[in-house]
């Protein structure tokens, strides 16, 4: 697994099988949020690491951008050794939790224990904060996807919103993606965000990803 610290206060985790795939460590006030876990594997890396920063701070919760295999798989493990919530959009939770099956698929989805998650707080017009990360509703890769936004260090933490390509934004994996239109549409919301960079789960990081957005939206719609 490797491990490098992106900004003041998010470390990122990846690792490899066939794709690369990434979570993310946030230093909060009151300890540390992860974000996304990855596949089943990589729940003994996640796990040392978080044993690692206990100087920083202990563990408090995990935020999904969604609820796929390669997201969710080491929860269970984690949950074992520390007692924390889990939050996903409400949206997300019935396909999370089996009850519905994700468009385009087969089956139901059985990656997570069921009912164990805590859908995000909604405000006015926006979902809310979560420490230091803003909740951003972005569906069409699954129904209920968001990402989230670190507004002090300038990071997007954008799961599977985009897959990347020589430091360009690319639309996300076909072959798991619900609505593609309305996946390319999200993209919208680096317009108002403006970050310095945004994290893709299975992929290299884009930097000042706002200046391609336009470019993006107009390729793809
Ligand atoms: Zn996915
Ligand atoms: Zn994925």
């Amino acid at each position: 697994m490797k491990i490098e610290q992106i900004s003041e206060h998010i470390w990122s985790l990846k690792s490899w099988m066939l794709i690369p795939c990434t979570v993310w460590v946030v230093a909060e006030e009151d300890g540390l949020t992860l974000v996304d876990a990855g596949m089943p594997f990589m729940a003994k890396g996640i796990l040392k690491f978080l044993e690692q920063m206990k100087a920083t701070g202990t563990l408090q919760r995990i935020l999904l951008t969604h609820g796929h295999g390669d997201h969710v798989g080491s929860v269970k493990a984690i949950l074992e050794r520390y007692t924390v919530p889990v939050y996903a959009h409400a949206t997300e939770i019935p396909y999370m939790d089996g009850d519905q099956i994700y468009p385009r698929r087969k089956k139901p989805e059985h990656n997570i224990p069921r009912k164990i998650t805590t859908p995000l707080g909604e405000g006015e017009n926006s979902l809310q904060r979560v420490g230091s990360l803003l909740p951003v509703f972005t569906p069409g890769h699954s129904p209920g996807h968001v990402v989230y936004y670190h507004e002090q260090d300038g990071v997007l933490l954008s799961g599977d919103l985009f897959t990347s390509k020589n430091g360009r934004l690319r639309r996300p994996m076909r072959m798991f993606t619900a609505d593609m239109a309305q996946a390319v549409q999200s993209a919208a919301c680096l317009r108002d965000l403006k970050p310095k960079r945004v994290e893709i789960c299975h992929g290299k990081p884009v930097f000042q990803p706002s200046e391609q957005v336009e470019e993006y939206l107009k390729a793809h719609s």
